[in-house]
């Protein structure tokens, strides 16, 4: 069924959409996959900074890292700390022990 607002679709997880052009991307699903650096947006400049200055630019990095080693860097205060938290567990990772 065609109308004005296009095709409606139902993507593999479910989801109803409809779309005018034949891309198959579903916009639910594009919008639950999160790019690897976003946890860098949830922090605040000078915390973002200290990690970039690092070199960890992911999660996969920055559980490398010890949850001291995190809070030395200057820039990062007590509050970036629950983000970078919630960030790693989201990714079923966590700081390094
Ligand atoms: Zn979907």
């Amino acid at each position: 069924m065609v109308n004005a607002k296009g095709t409606l679709r139902t993507c593999e997880q479910g989801h109803s959409y409809s779309k005018s052009s034949d891309c198959p991307t579903c916009p639910v699903c594009e919008q639950e996959r999160k790019p690897k650096e976003g946890f860098l947006s949830l922090l605040s400049a000078p915390a973002r900074r200290a990690l970039e200055n690092q070199g960890i630019t992911t999660l996969q990095l920055l559980s490398q890292y010890t949850e001291k080693e995190i809070l030395k860097l200057h820039g990062i205060g007590p509050s970036a700390m629950p983000k970078l938290k919630q960030a790693l567990e989201e990714e079923e990772l966590s700081f390094n022990k």
